[in-house]
This record gives structure tokens, sequence and C-alpha cells, in this order.
């Protein structure tokens, strides 16, 4: 490993931001260190917890989590936050234009927040982010927390990459109708009504309420609650925390939370791994046997299928 980047391992390891954002940074742009980035970290991993932040724009996940950094700070945790927007080709420390309000944590060395864009990264969204925790996770943050932008599938992968997922709705937008048809009942652990200051929280609460006690959550033995909040005044963010908590002792008593993380870790050897075979086939020595099948094939000598499962056995 070069001495720079033992350097920096060493830095994130004592917790230092700049060495963290450094190491972060060489995930994104799939530096050829990273798997012995990775390796070193390994034994130092496995101890954060991850709490995933959805909803729709404008529903205020950027305003919930600079809350709940404050309430986990206040007991002394030290919370990492990844902000990933799956559709943006920006990415690196620069807080983008609605993450201001999570600038009064900027300074706080307890605090790390980055903000992570994943497209045409190695791997995309499955691969960096479970990087780039374990990175936050080795240098000793107590809670992770990403928050996801976009909506839609990214979504569902970033839930994947979680301990505990938050679904942030708002009165009045017919959220839960849309929560329903955008399959982000089935991935929330905790929902959160948020603007619980505006007309129409009861009844969201309610329609939610009596969604959750219809649909199929698949973990069960966990029945979602529904937490309400007035993020911008922290409202109700204490009956969050312990939400949160309270699944966390859930997820340990009840094997679901070893589960979840084994699930975690096949998804992304899955996703290095074929990350790994397309970039040889684009440019490894398989490329030219990549060549060398296509013209079999198009003269008529060899079929598609025997030529890629001879292709992938020389991968
Ligand atoms: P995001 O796009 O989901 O991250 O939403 P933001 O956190 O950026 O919030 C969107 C807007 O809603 C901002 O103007 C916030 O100040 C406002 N907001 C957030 N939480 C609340 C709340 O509980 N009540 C009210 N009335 N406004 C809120």
């Amino acid at each position: 490993m070069a001495r720079d980047v033992a350097t920096l391992i060493a830095g994130a390891r004592d917790g230092r931001t700049r060495d963290i954002a450094r190491l972060i940074s060489l995930i994104e742009d799939g530096s050829a260190q990273v798997p012995a980035v990775m390796a070193d970290l390994a034994p130092d991993t496995g101890r954060a917890r991850v709490i995933g932040i959805t909803g729709s724009p404008g529903v205020g996940k950027s305003t919930t989590t600079a809350a709940l950094i404050s309430a986990l700070r206040e007991r002394g945790e030290r919370v990492g936050v990844l902000a990933v927007d799956p559709s943006s080709p920006f990415s690196g420390g620069a807080l983008l234009g609605d993450r201001i309000r999570m600038q009064a944590h900027a300074t706080d060395p307890g605090v790390f927040i980055r903000s992570m864009a994943s497209r045409g990264h190695l791997g995309g969204l499955s691969a960096t982010t479970p990087q780039a925790l374990r990175v936050l996770d080795a240098a000793g943050f107590d809670t992770v927390l990403i928050e996801t932008v976009g909506v839609g599938q990214s979504e569902v992968e970033v839930a994947a990459a979680a301990d505990t997922t938050l679904v942030l709705l708002a009165p009045g937008m017919g959220d839960a109708v849309q929560a329903a048809k955008a399959g982000i009942l089935e991935i929330g652990d905790v929902f959160v009504v948020n603007k619980a200051d505006r007309e129409g929280a009861d009844s969201a609460v309610r329609e939610l309420r009596n969604m959750i006690a219809l649909g199929d959550h698949p973990a069960r033995g966990w029945k979602p609650p529904v937490v309400r909040t007035v993020a911008s005044t922290a409202e109700g963010v204490g009956h969050l925390v312990t939400a949160i908590d309270e699944h966390g002792a859930w997820l340990r008593e009840s094997g679901e939370g070893h589960v979840r993380r084994l699930r975690r870790a096949r998804d992304e050897v899955e996703a290095l791994t074929l990350a790994i075979v397309r970039r040889r086939l684009e440019t490894g020595t398989s490329s030219s046997q990549l060549e060398a099948a296509a013209a079999e094939v198009a003269a008529g000598r060899l079929d598609a299928h025997t030529a890629a499962a001879r292709l992938v056995d020389g991968v």
C-alpha cells in the first residue's frame, strides 16, 4: 500500500475529518488503492448503527437529519452523514443548496457530513455507499445517517444498506398513497409524519397506520411505529430517537439485525463481483477474448450462450 494511503488510514482511525474525506474520495474515484484500504479497515468495522432516511423531495429529510444530529450529539454520540444523490454528477465535501442547514454541525469534530454522487462509479450506489459506510464505521462513528436525495429504486437500494430505515411523509401531499405506490411502505421500519404543525397531520398518521396494518411488512414481529415531528423546531425528535432505539433493540434480540447485515454484505460482494467482471471485459485480458467470441458468434460457428459461459469461466 502506498505510504500516503497508510497515513490517510491512520488519520481516519483517529477521526480526522480531512483524512476520512479523502478516503471516501478514493472510493468514489474507483482508485486502485481501495481494495487494500477496505482490507485494512475491515477488522474495525461492524460497530456503527446505520440509519437510512428516505422520502419525497421537500418532505423535510435534511431538516430531520440536522435535528437527529443534534439529538444524538447531546448524548455524546459521534455522527456521520452520507447524503446520497444518485442522479447527481457532483460529489465531494460541498454542501449543496438545501444542505446548508446542516452547516451548523460542519465545524463540530464529532460530526462528519458528506454528499456523495454515485452515477458511473464502479459498482454504482450499491458499491460506493457501503464502502463509505465502512470508512465511517472504522473511524468510530456511533451512528451513520444515510439520506437519499432522489426517489425510486435508489431509495430501496439505500434502505438495503441501513439497519433502520426511516420513511418521511408530510401531511396533505397524498403521500401515504404515493408511498404505497412507490413501494416504500415495505422498506420503512419507522414512519415519520413530518410538518405535523400543518393541517392534515392527524389524518396522515391515521391513513398511514391503516396502510401499515393492512400491509404485509416483511420483517415479522416488528410493527413500524408512526412518529409525528416538526423537524424545523425539533418537536417530536425525542420520540423519533426512542423509536429508532427500540427498533435497534428489536434488531439485536430477534436476530433480524444479523440477517440484514448478511444480506448487505452479500449485496456488496455481488455488486463488486459484477463490476470486476464488467471492467475485465471492457479493458482486461478478457476483452480480446470477448472480441474473438463475438467474431465466432457472428460467423455462426458458436452460439452466444456457450460463448458467454466460456468467457465467465475465464474472467
Ligand atoms: P428535503 O428535501 O426532504 O431534504 O426537505 P428539507 O429538509 O429541505 O425541507 C423542505 C422545507 O420544509 C424547508 O423549507 C424546511 O424549512 C421546511 N420544513 C422542514 N420541516 C418542517 C416542519 O416540520 N414544519 C414546517 N412547517 N416546515 C418544515
